[in-house]
């Protein structure tokens, strides 16, 4: 058994989903689970939905019908004998119903609201891919992830109940590979309660984790727009590397830090089941890719350099003149934890204490909210954070040339340092 994970670039148009088909064909699709992504910016287009519906903003109307018509041009893109397929209903009847959630609710949970909403990318894209693959005998079964992948009610942060999602994935799919290869959603698991609750942007990667762990198996498989992890950004750092093997501890050290190659959580469940993972190009499906394993060479590897733009600096200071203790500390983790906002630097002064993260507007907003009673807080935005694993002298001057430095940490393997962009 093995598991495939296509992301959003790989299934973003027609031809994109009809390249997919060719890979399976060409790599043996039987014994295998597909997992899948919304297409192309299906995720951001709904995220921004949500926050019009969020804001009160009528617009959000408009939006979804948007994603509508985006997946109805592919699907007509898809077919050219012009039969109407199935997918054109099943996905009417996902939008539908978002929109009809949308209509009803009378939660200001946000989280909440986006998991129910955002998901919906996941199994439109699934259905368009299942049945298109379907339609040129590429023989398969539509399996909802919310039936097993389960998670706690942590929306946006879905933690994983490994021990029941694990019996579930293995019985389930056991039964249906007995008549063809298994599709199902990447980044969406179900709460005890039955809503979805997703796994974190990118979670896909995770998703096909959960999956290659469940089922022990032989080899996991992410089909990436790249020929395989790199050592940087080749967009930020022209003279990026290719990186052919890599140690799970170092796979896991460079998510940690923002490489966007895979999710952070991805590699955690292999790892512990020794299954080796292969990041390989689907546009140049034939080539190797990297692979990462619990026995790779990693005596050449380069430094690593990770940037994460759009970082936004809080600093807290106690109203009182107080010392910033450990009481205090508590608070502000608490309140970053309740709001799922994660934080990707701190550091601490006697009387303030200052972390950056993610540009998210609204986590931010109501992480302030919470905590302006107790604390002066001061706010900066557009800043990036570099980090560099394996750090030298030259490079870490080249990065850092004319930038104004706000924060920087560092320790034997890894240097990070925040700055303005
Ligand atoms: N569609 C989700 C996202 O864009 C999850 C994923 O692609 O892995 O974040």
């Amino acid at each position: 058994m093995q598991v495939y994970k296509f992301g959003g670039a790989s299934v973003k148009d027609a031809a994109a989903v009809k390249n997919v088909t060719s890979i399976l064909k060409e790599n043996n699709f039987n014994e295998k689970v597909v997992v899948i992504s919304a297409m192309g910016k299906t995720t951001n287009e709904l995220e921004n939905v949500v926050n019009q519906y969020y804001a009160g903003n009528a617009d959000w109307q408009k939006s979804l019908d948007g994603v509508f018509e985006k997946h109805l041009t592919i699907i007509n893109n898809l077919y050219d004998n012009g039969n109407k397929p199935k997918a054109v209903d099943d996905v009417k009847k996902l939008i539908e119903a978002a929109r009809k959630f949308l209509a009803e609710n009378a939660s200001r949970n946000y989280n909440y609201i986006y998991d129910q909403i955002v998901s919906i990318g996941e199994y439109i894209s699934t259905t368009i891919v299942s049945d298109y693959a379907n339609s040129v005998g590429l023989k398969n079964t539509l399996l909802d992830v919310k039936e097993v992948l389960f998670t706690d009610n942590a929306y946006t942060e879905g933690k994983v109940d490994f021990k029941k999602t694990e019996e579930a994935i293995g019985k389930k799919v056991a039964e249906l590979v007995k008549t063809g290869f298994v599709i199902t959603q990447g980044f969406v698991g179900s709460t005890p309660e039955g809503f979805a609750a997703t796994l974190g942007r990118e979670g896909s990667d995770y998703t096909a984790s959960i999956f290659a762990y469940s089922l022990n198996a032989e080899r996991m498989t992410v089909w990436k727009d790249v020929e395989g992890i790199m050592n940087a950004d080749p967009k930020e750092y022209p003279e990026a590397q290719f990186i052919s093997e890599l140690t799970f501890h170092e796979a896991i050290e460079m998510t940690y830090y923002g490489a966007s190659v895979i999710h952070p959580k991805t590699i955690k469940p292999i790892q512990n089941k020794n299954i080796p993972l292969e990041v390989r190009s689907f546009v140049n499906s034939g080539k190797r890719g990297s692979v990462i394993s619990a026995n790779a060479n990693t005596n050449f590897l380069p430094a690593i350099i990770i940037w994460k733009r759009q970082q936004v600096l809080l600093s807290f200071s106690a109203k009182d003149f107080s010392f910033i203790a450990e009481d205090h500390l508590s608070k502000v983790f608490a309140t970053f934890a309740e709001n799922r906002l994660r934080i990707n630097m701190m550091q601490n002064a006697a009387i303030s204490f200052s972390i950056a993260v993610d540009f998210k507007k609204e986590k931010i907003e109501n992480v302030i909210d919470a905590l302006q009673n107790d604390f002066s807080i001061t706010r900066n935005d557009g800043l990036s954070l570099l980090t560099i694993r394996h750090y030298n002298q030259g490079i870490i001057d080249k990065l850092t040339k004319d930038k104004d430095i706000l924060v920087r940490q560092i320790s034997r393997t890894t240097i990070q340092m925040l700055m303005r962009e």
